[in-house]
Formats: structure tokens, sequence, C-alpha cells
């Protein structure tokens, strides 16, 4: 299973998962995690972070790029989208959370750089 494909059958199951440094947070409904989905996680974990880091990366840069403009703590959507209900309110994926958790991780990442004045 490719590392996108095994992101595709997460997703399809409620399982939430994000990169937290260089380990891979996970919050999976009950009962969503198999063993085989359990085994492939870890083998492979390397290229789904890779994969991951690189699904923050662009919802960083958009959300950074709106945090220059206004100058203030903005609304850190990562595409202009009117979400409709199982879409991610930020970027317009699906789902079920109103912000997924990629664009939760890269509203993290920018509020703080926005801390330490890193936006200036
Ligand atoms: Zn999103």
């Amino acid at each position: 299973m490719s590392p996108s494909a095994l992101l595709d059958t997460l997703r399809a199951r409620g399982v939430r998962v994000w990169p937290d440094g260089d380990a891979l947070e996970i919050r999976a409904p009950a009962g969503t995690l198999t063993p085989e989905i359990v085994s492939a996680l870890r083998e492979r974990k390397p290229a789904l972070l890779a994969l991951l880091r690189s699904e923050v990366a662009w919802r960083v840069l958009a959300m950074r790029r709106q945090a220059t403009a206004s100058g203030s703590l903005p609304l850190l959507l990562a595409r202009s989208v009117s979400p409709a209900s199982g879409q991610c309110a930020s970027c317009g994926e699906p789902s079920a959370e109103f912000r997924c958790s990629l664009c939760t991780e890269a509203a993290r990442q920018v509020i703080a750089e926005l801390r330490h004045g890193g936006l200036q």
C-alpha cells in the first residue's frame, strides 16, 4: 500500500493522522485500526510522515501569507473555500472535523511563529 493510499484508507475510516516532529499522531475511532492497518502504519511510517509533513507545509505557507498580510491573527484558512458539510473549513478536503488535523497542525505552527514574532 502506497503512503497516499494508506492515508486515503485512514481518512475513509475517520482516522485523524498528523505529524508531530518525528512522531505520527493518530486519533482513531474505536475498532478502526485493524491489525493490517497497524502493520501498514509501522511499515510506512517514514514515508507517511514525509507525505504528511509536505501536506502541512503548503498549509503553513498559505496561512503564513494570510498572517503577514493581515498583521493580526487571521482565520488561517489554507484555501478560500465555502466548505460543505464533511469538508475541512480550511482546505476543503474531506474531514469529519471543522478543521482537518493537517490544517490544525499548520495553524498551530503559524500561531507559534506569530507568538515568537517570526512573521514581522
Ligand atoms: Zn484542512
